[in-house]
């Protein structure tokens, strides 16, 4: 039976914990109740950290590649050999259902294990001179990064951070969630245990804006790498623009779902409806404003109000739980206002749009439609189990829809015409376009956003590259 651990952070390689600092309570967000203390950063433990991500960024930056590689395997192995206690810890600290923490650990491993050969793979080149004389470009790690990981994928955004600076030869200073503190240290521990050197990544928690403040202010950071809300990731870029902090900034969504009538009806429902309820909507690409072509909204409508009421909600620990409870008490709460301010609009609930029970933070999978477009959540975030569904009459206006948000993270498209489908792949301005198919991310494939959603990639060889700068050097 897997125990919730005691929390502590991680300062070059001390479990630092006590010391009259301050505390976060982690809840059960099933229960709501505490499932233990996390202490705090004070300035002195962020100094202390920045030191020593320096002195690590010094070791781990001739570190050769291949030995970098060789732990992040080793790390990946072990985090495969721990997902079961990873995944019931992860799902104790953020809700979701266990089959899901499972698959966040494997993704975890891949992105390591991905990103392992790709830091074997980061060729220079040489530029052709006159005899005698030489010139060549290469990528060098770009120093110490300080990474700020959301609660949503408690294992999987740490993990891509970590993966990503480990292998290109940074050191690394991750806060992770309050909220969700024992995934990001479970992962830290099989990198440790796959032999990193302690210096090289460090876990620091905190009241989330003096911590931000605090790195960011510190010439030893060279790259910010931030996974959270626009609103936030602003405010973050405006703080890293003081000492030109590079940034890689993963932030919200809208997703459009563009849904033709010649498409195959039975499997946009098989996909959009699980894809909707995933992690309880609280997904950066979940799939969100439906916009349908008219002749078939009602089948779509009805068809996605069925699967989503027919969810089982419950406990994530529960093997038989389809969708588990919001994270944390502010999403059913937002969820509520939603669905409140949408009916007042004149929007149709065709499933769900209620709290469950009233205990933890469960909210019902829900259907609203033929909302009009100035009600807030057509053009805000609901990250939530929301399922927006309008109708459209040509593919023009499902188009300018996909296009009316200045959001662009995943879009989504079902159709069988080829003609069509490339149309949208040139026409939808997001970063990550799913064409029948809402698989949209992969180890080897970039994850990125545009415009509001973010820049900068993580995943891919582009994550690595993402941690690195280049140099040209001239010799006469
Ligand atoms: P929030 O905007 O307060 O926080 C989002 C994340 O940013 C959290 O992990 C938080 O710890 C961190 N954060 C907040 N202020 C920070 C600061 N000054 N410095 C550094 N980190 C900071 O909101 P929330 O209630 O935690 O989440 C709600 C919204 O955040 C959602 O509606 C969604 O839009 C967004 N979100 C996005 C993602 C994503 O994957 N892109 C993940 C989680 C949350």
């Amino acid at each position: 039976m897997t125990q919730y651990p005691s929390l502590h952070m991680v300062i070059d390689g001390e479990r630092v914990s006590g010391g009259g600092r301050r505390t976060f309570d982690v809840v059960n967000p099933v229960t709501g109740e505490t499932l233990a203390e996390l202490p705090l950063a004070d300035p002195a433990d962020l100094d202390r950290a920045l030191e020593v991500a320096q002195r690590g960024y010094k070791i781990w930056r001739y570190t050769p590649a291949a030995q970098r590689a060789a732990v992040l395997h080793k790390a990946a192995a072990l985090i495969r050999e721990r997902a079961d206690d990873l995944a019931r810890v992860a799902t104790m600290e953020e809700g979701k259902p266990v089959g899901e923490t499972r698959m966040e650990c494997m993704a975890s491993a891949g992105w390591f294990d991905f990103a392992a050969g790709e830091c074997q793979r980061i060729y220079g080149r040489e530029l052709v001179r006159p005899v005698g004389q030489r010139s060549t470009v290469r990528w060098e790690p770009v120093g110490p990064i300080a990474a700020f990981a959301p609660w949503n994928f408690p294992l999987g955004n740490p993990s891509r951070k970590l993966g990503a600076a480990v292998a290109a030869g940074c050191s690394i200073i991750l806060k992770s969630a309050e909220e969700t503190p024992a995934s990001a240290l479970g992962i830290l521990q099989c990198l440790y245990d796959a032999g990193l050197p302690k210096e090289v990544a460090q876990a620091v928690f905190g009241v989330p804006d003096e911590v931000s403040r605090h790195l960011l202010g510190s010439p030893i950071i060279k790259k910010l790498s931030f996974t959270g809300s626009t609103v936030v990731g602003k405010h973050l870029a405006k703080l890293a623009a003081d000492n030109m902090i590079r940034t890689t900034m993963e932030l919200g969504g809208h997703g459009p779902v563009l849904v033709f009538d010649d498409a195959d009806m039975e499997k946009v429902l098989a996909t959009a409806a699980p894809g909707k309820t995933r992690n309880a909507g609280q997904v950066c690409v979940s799939p969100t404003r439906f916009i349908v072509q008219e002749n078939v909204f009602g089948k779509f409508r009805d068809g996605m109000a069925e699967r989503l009421g027919a969810t089982k909600v419950g406990d994530g620990l529960d093997p038989e739980t389809q969708m588990g409870p919001m994270a944390n008490p502010r999403r059913p709460d937002a969820m509520e206002k939603f669905v409140a301010n949408a009916k007042s609009k004149g929007a149709k609930v065709n499933t769900g749009g209620e709290r469950i029970g009233n205990q933890g933070y469960f909210f019902q999978p829900t259907v609203l439609s033929e909302i009009p477009l100035d009600a807030e959540v057509m053009n805000e975030e609901p990250f939530g189990p929301l399922a927006l569904i309008n109708p459209y009459a040509s593919e023009e206006q499902m188009i300018a829809e996909a296009n009316r948000l200045p959001y662009g993270l995943a879009g989504y498209a079902w159709t069988n015409d080829v003609q069509r489908q490339r149309r949208l792949a040139d026409e939808v301005q997001v970063g990550m376009m799913g064409l029948n198919t809402h698989m949209i991310a992969g180890p080897d494939a970039p994850f990125q956003g545009v415009q509001w959603s973010g820049h900068g990639s993580e995943d891919g060889p582009e994550g690595v590259k993402a941690c690195m700068v280049v140099k040209a050097i001239h010799e006469a």
